[in-house]
């Protein structure tokens, strides 16, 4: 059996671990090569589902894999798919909730991080297309007003509403 301490400090390592994961894999994949599927993000959809949602998919597969190698031959790295886990759920909850409404839920917060939070990854998709945007964290984000300067030096004037 591993240390409880262990565990603890292994999980919460892969949790912060995560968001830095997940900035460069916005930034570089979803913005990048792997535009394909995260375009329908940038769009108005009107299913239930987007394409962008096969990141989940993907990103889940793996999780469930780290799950079945630690089981069979090294602990530590359920711990670590444990915080990885934990990760999703949590960008579950702000992501697809709080943002973009997804979820059954009604609460939306009227100050502080969290506002800010939602307020940064709007900034985010003020931007439609691959390039120029900005803000491609999800549990970090730097204040408002950083961003939308950032935004229009990023933008020559009217990009945002071309395709
Ligand atoms: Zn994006
Ligand atoms: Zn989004």
């Amino acid at each position: 059996m591993m240390d409880w301490l262990w565990t603890l400090v292994l999980m919460i390592a892969a949790f912060l671990g995560m968001e830095v994961f997940a900035w460069y894999a916005h930034k570089y994949i979803m913005h990048g090569w792997g535009w394909g599927w995260h375009k329908s993000h940038h769009e108005t959809t009107d299913g239930v589902f987007e394409k962008n949602d096969l990141y989940v998919v993907v990103f889940s597969l793996v999780v469930v894999g780290m799950f079945a190698v630690g089981d069979l031959y090294w602990e530590p790295l359920m711990a670590i798919a444990s915080g990885i886990t934990l990760y999703g759920v949590v960008y579950s909850l702000f992501h697809d909730g709080l943002v973009h409404r997804r979820w059954p839920m009604r609460w939306q917060p009227k100050s502080g991080y969290l506002k800010r939070l939602v307020q940064a990854h709007r900034i985010h998709h003020a931007v439609r297309t691959r390039e120029g945007a900005v803000s491609f964290g999800f549990l970090y984000a730097p204040g408002v007003k950083k961003l939308k300067k950032r935004l229009k030096q990023q933008q020559p004037s009217g990009a945002q509403h071309d395709r």
